[in-house]
């Protein structure tokens, strides 16, 4: 099996000329954190983004930074399951860190057990302030939505596009993905490639260029993949429902992976301007 999905990985010297990213993972719950990352290294995942689901994972994310310092990117936030326990100046001393490249995990989430412990104006108070942080300093955000996008649209929809999004893991309608691409959002896609029924691959089936640009990978790893040599199956299995080509979508997704983060300086100066 591996042989035959290594044959899939495109050849070094692709049109992007660089490695994908990994754009939304939780690697301090690895067990080692060195085997996952040279596991993603040999399937074309050179970089991750690794996300706080709360502050206390912080210092275990920085230990990681010092040890993988060019392979990880690492996102300070706070999961809508942790809101109630959000504290705001310890997150602003945490955005001074220059190891920090984004703000994440962050979002809302309307299920029963999540707002059994977080109610939703906490979470609603707790992602403004995340929001309006990444806004200030021009940092780029994962953001989670479970039953929530009508709130959350609401809350974006202030910063006119200018926030630089990514949303990560939504099963999107149609509609829902028209309304987050009008806010300049980009869609990370974890393991929904594998579920060919779900509204969000029914919807990249008929994708245009500009959806397509807008494609992100990512794992969500938590401390188990879903399966063995995921991202190369990912590249496999969504590679036909947008039209392309293992290798274009792979180049595709790089390329989209590398203006996500390059985003800022163009946003930069924009918002400068708007303030
Ligand atoms: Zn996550």
């Amino acid at each position: 099996m591996q042989k035959r999905l290594s044959c899939l990985l495109p050849a070094a010297s692709d049109e992007c000329g660089s490695g994908l990213t990994d754009m939304h993972l939780h690697l301090n719950t690895a067990v080692t954190p060195s085997r996952l990352l040279r596991a993603a290294a040999l399937q074309g995942v050179t970089h991750v983004c690794t996300m706080a689901a709360q502050l206390d994972d912080m210092p275990e994310l920085f230990v990681l930074k010092q040890n993988f310092a060019r392979q990880i990117s690492v996102f300070v936030g706070c999961h809508p399951q942790y809101a109630a326990t959000f504290d705001e100046t310890r997150f602003n001393t945490y955005l001074r860190s220059p190891f920090v490249r984004g703000i994440g995990e962050c979002g809302l989430d309307k299920r029963p057990a999540v707002l059994a412990v977080a109610p939703l104006e906490v979470q609603l108070a707790v992602l403004q302030g995340q929001l309006q942080a990444a806004y200030a300093l021009d940092l780029p955000l994962s953001v989670h939505c479970v039953k929530a996008h009508a709130e959350l649209l609401r809350l974006l929809r202030p910063f006119k596009g200018q926030l630089r999004l990514c949303l990560h893991g939504a099963n999107l309608s149609a509609p829902l993905i028209e309304e987050y691409l009008k806010l300049n959002a980009y869609l990370s896609i974890g393991s929904l490639a594998f579920r060919p029924d779900c509204a969000l691959l029914q919807c990249l089936r008929t994708a245009d260029a500009h959806l397509r640009a807008r494609i992100l990978l990512e794992s969500d790893y938590a401390g188990k993949l879903p399966c063995r040599h995921y991202y190369l199956k990912w590249l496999a299995a969504l590679a036909p429902v947008v039209g392309l080509s293992v290798s274009e979508l792979q180049a595709r997704v790089a390329r989209n992976g590398q203006e996500f983060f390059a985003d800022g300086i163009s946003l930069y100066s924009a918002s400068a301007h708007c303030r």
